[in-house]
């Protein structure tokens, strides 16, 4: 099977994104970029993730002609795509409605340092503008907002995050989830104190050595 190692990766990640309560049914879309392949594994569209197998994940190139797979890819295959060829220094992309993360994309709110953890994605989480669900205009809008963050609010609709592992887009989606459950509530008592960037470049850096190396 083409590309096993990432499709089972991709089937084991999407059960994680609904035991961490990120996503629910067949919601919520990830996908692995192996550059040594030139290939793409992608979630297939609308299948859930309790019955989805590693050979239901559908393998692309990165131009988006299908390789291997029996199902549709992913509705949001464009913008899966658009991330993975403007970002060379990641490899993998997670995309969800995870509730916290969505409501503040639903103001039309970026996500700033309100706490330190915003650092997985960097010194904020930047907004991309609203345009309809699987369209190059969302795409476009994305990789606008995006630039070097790890994340994007997407307006009226969810949360990408990126990383150079399928854990590290995981992890990233899985915090920021935290931050911005932190930003509604301190917004609902008042006005939250938000670090500086002076602060949050130390913190960044410190990411980079964060954890187990
Ligand atoms: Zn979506």
């Amino acid at each position: 099977m083409l590309l096993a190692e990432e499709r089972e990766l991709i089937v084991e990640f999407g059960r994680k994104l609904l035991a961490s309560q990120l996503t629910t049914g067949s919601g919520g879309n990830l996908s692995i970029f192996n550059r040594k392949e030139n290939l793409v594994a992608i979630k297939p569209t609308g299948v859930d993730y309790h019955l989805m197998k590693p050979e239901d994940v559908v393998v692309l190139t990165p131009e988006g002609e299908k390789v291997d797979g029996a199902l549709k890819p992913s509705s949001e295959t464009r913008f899966h795509l658009a991330l993975l060829k403007h970002r060379p220094d990641i490899n993998a992309v997670v995309h969800t409605h995870q509730v916290y993360a969505t409501t503040i994309a639903c103001m039309n709110w970026e996500l700033p340092a309100v706490h330190y953890l915003v650092g997985f994605s960097g010194n904020k989480v930047p907004l991309a503008k609203y345009a309809t669900f699987g369209t190059q205009e969302l795409s476009d809008n994305i990789i606008a907002a995006i630039g070097k963050y790890n994340a994007c609010l997407m307006s009226n609709h969810g949360i990408v995050t990126v990383g150079q592992s399928i854990q590290s887009a995981f992890n990233t989606a899985e915090e920021l989830e935290l931050v911005s459950r932190l930003y509604y509530q301190t917004k609902c008592i008042g006005e939250p104190v938000i670090l500086g960037d002076d602060e949050m470049k130390i913190i960044c850096e410190k990411f980079k050595t964060y954890g187990q190396q």
